[in-house]
C-alpha cells in the first residue's frame, strides 16, 4: 500500500517467546475521529497520507502499512497485589516501531484491534468511551509536560461491542517511547527464563539508557524515572488509579488511562477506580505503590543482579529521590526559586488546610496570588493565615510579584481534563456529537493559558456535576 511510514521494528527482532505475531482484525467502517496533527509531524509522518481513505484503514486495522510487524506483546503482572503469570497485550498489537527524524525510537500500537492469544475471556475489542478518554488525558498530560504516552488517532469501527450495553466501538493509535513494563520482566522471571531477561535488559537500555551496561543500571533507572514521574502526578493532583506492575513503565512514561482521574476537591487519600475497594491507589498512597512495584522489578532482575544487597541499596534510594522531586515540583508550585528548610513543610500546610476545607486542587494553586485563592476554602481565614506564612516566605526571594505571578501561572495549569468533562464529551460523542470532545481536546492543548470562552472548563463541578467514580477501560 501507499502508506509509508519509517519502520524499523527492533522489539520483533527479540526471540519469538516475547509475543505472538498477529495481524490486527479488520473492522467494518473504520472513520477517523481525531488526527494528532503535531503528533504526526514529530514522529516523522505525513498527517494528509494518515487521513486518507487507506490511512484510516490503517489506523482502523484494515490495512497494514508497508514495513509493520504486527505483534501482541507478552508480560505479566502484579494486579492489585495478586500475581499474575501471564497477562499480555489481549486488545492491543504493536505494529511497528517508527523512527522520528531526529532518531528518536517510538512504538506505534494499536489498542482495540481484535482478540490475541492473550485475551483471555476478553473480545479484543475497545468502546468508544475508553478511548476518547485516553486520547484526552494522555494528550493532557503530555501538555502538561508529564511524561506519558500519547494519542495519535482515533477512529470509530462501525462495529458495535457489548459492556454492560451495546455500545460503539472504536480503535486508538498509542504512541509510546516503548511499552516495556515492571511485568515484562516479570513474566520471564516467573519462567526462569534468564536468557529472555538478559536479552530484554539489553534492549531496554538501548531504548531508554544507552549509557547503562548492566541489569542494577537499568534498575536504577527506572527508579529515577518514576520517582520524577510519580512526583509530577502529586504536582497535578493525578490519580493514576490503576498502578499494576503491568502498568509501570521502564520509560518512565504514564501509561493507561483506565480509572485515571484528577482529584477536584482535595483530599490526600481521594480514590475514584471503582473497582479499588481498599485504596491502594489512592492519590496519597502512590509513592508508596510505585516503591512496592519497583521492588518487584528488582526481584525479577535479581538472577541477573547476582545478590539482593546492591539491588536493596537501588531500591532504598527511593524514598529520597521521591522527596526530593516532590519538594522540587511543590516548590515551584508556590512559586519558590530558592530552596529553603521549611519548603515541604509550608506546601504541606497548604494541602492539610486544602483537604480541610475541600479546596479544588487545581484552582487553589492557580488562583496563587490572587485575591481569589481564599475564596476555593470554606474558611478562607484558614487560606489567609496560610498566605502570611508564605508571604514571609516569599520575602526571602528576590523575584518581582510580576515575575513570579507569571511563574506561577507557568506551572499551576488553569485547566485540566476534569471527569465530569470528560464524562459529558464520551456521552455526546456516543450520541453522534463530537464537538465537546474537540473542544476539550483544544483547550487541554494549552492548559496554562485559557480563553475566556473555555472559562467554563475551568470551573470545578457542582454538586450534581460530581463524578464520584471512574471505570477500567475495557
Ligand atoms: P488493563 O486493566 O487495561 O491494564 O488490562 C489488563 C489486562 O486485561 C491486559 O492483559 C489487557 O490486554 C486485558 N484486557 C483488557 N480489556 C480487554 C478486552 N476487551 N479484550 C481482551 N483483553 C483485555
Ligand atoms: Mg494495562
Amino acid at each position: 500500500m501507499s502508506l509509508d511510514l519509517p519502520f524499523d521494528n527492533s522489539y520483533g527482532r527479540l526471540p519469538e517467546r516475547f509475543y505472538s505475531r498477529l495481524e490486527p482484525t479488520p473492522v467494518k467502517e473504520p472513520e477517523l475521529i481525531a488526527l494528532n496533527i503535531p503528533l504526526a509531524e514529530r514522529l516523522g509522518l505525513d498527517p494528509d497520507a494518515l487521513a486518507t481513505p487507506d490511512g484510516v484503514a490503517a489506523l482502523g486495522g484494515n490495512l497494514l502499512p508497508d514495513g509493520a510487524d504486527p505483534l501482541a506483546q507478552a508480560y505479566a503482572g502484579h494486579q492489585f497485589g495478586n500475581f499474575v503469570p501471564q497477562l499480555g497485550d489481549g486488545r492491543a498489537l504493536l505494529l511497528g516501531e517508527v523512527v522520528a527524524p531526529d532518531g528518536a525510537r517510538f512504538d506505534l500500537q494499536l489498542k482495540g484491534s481484535g482478540p490475541t492469544p492473550y485475551s483471555r475471556m476478553g473480545d479484543g475489542r475497545a468502546w468508544l468511551g475508553p478511548v476518547m478518554r485516553e486520547y484526552i488525558v494522555s494528550e493532557a498530560m503530555a501538555a502538561l509536560g508529564i511524561p506519558t504516552t500519547r494519542a495519535l488517532a482515533a477512529v470509530q469501527t462501525g462495529e458495535i461491542v457489548l459492556r454492560e450495553a451495546p455500545l460503539p466501538g472504536a480503535v486508538l493509535t498509542r504512541v509510546a517511547s516503548s511499552h516495556i513494563r515492571v511485568g515484562t520482566f516479570q513474566f520471564f522471571a516467573a519462567r526462569d527464563d534468564r536468557e529472555a531477561l538478559e536479552a530484554l535488559v539489553q534492549h531496554a537500555l538501548e531504548r531508554h539508557q544507552p549509557d547503562g551496561e548492566t541489569a542494577l543500571d537499568l534498575l536504577d533507572g527506572v527508579i529515577e524515572r518514576q520517582a520524577r514521574l510519580i512526583a509530577k502526578w502529586m504536582g497535578l493532583g493525578f490519580v493514576h488509579g490503576v498502578m499494576n506492575t503491568d502498568n509501570m513503565t521502564i520509560s518512565g512514561e504514564t501509561i493507561d488511562y483506565g480509572p485515571c482521574a484528577f482529584i477536584d476537591s482535595y483530599h490526600p487519600l481521594r480514590v475514584f477506580s471503582s473497582i479499588d475497594h481498599a485504596g491502594r491507589y489512592a492519590y496519597g498512597r502512590q509513592p508508596d505503590v510505585a516503591m512496592w512495584n519497583l521492588a518487584q522489578l528488582a526481584m525479577a532482575l535479581l538472577p541477573l543482579i547476582g545478590s539482593s544487597e546492591p539491588a536493596q541499596k537501588s531500591l532504598d534510594r527511593f524514598p529520597d529521590l521521591f522527596r526530593s522531586a516532590w519538594s522540587e515540583v511543590f516548590r515551584s508550585k508556590l512559586g519558590l526559586t530558592s530552596q529553603s528548610d521549611g519548603d515541604d513543610a509550608l506546601a504541606n500546610d497548604l494541602l492539610n488546610a486544602m483537604a480541610e476545607n475541600q479546596a479544588d486542587f487545581t484552582n487553589t494553586f492557580r488562583a496563587l496570588g490572587t485575591r481569589h485563592a481564599r475564596d476555593e476554602f470554606v474558611d478562607p481565614d484558614a487560606f489567609d493565615t496560610w498566605e502570611r506564612a508564605w508571604r514571609d516566605r516569599l520575602a526571602q526571594e528576590d523575584t518581582t510579584p510580576e515575575d513570579r505571578l507569571d511563574a506561577l501561572r507557568a506551572i499551576n495549569p488553569a485547566v485540566i481534563p476534569r471527569t465530569h468533562r470528560i464524562e459529558e464529551a464520551i456521552s455526546s460523542g456516543v450520541s453522534g456529537d463530537l464537538a465537546p470532545f474537540h473542544r476539550l481536546n483544544k483547550a487541554l492543548q494549552t492548559p496554562f493559558v485559557l480563553s475566556e470562552d473555555d472559562s467554563d472548563l475551568a470551573r470545578a463541578p457542582t454538586q450534581d456535576e460530581i463524578v464520584p467514580q471512574t471505570f477500567c477501560g475495557t
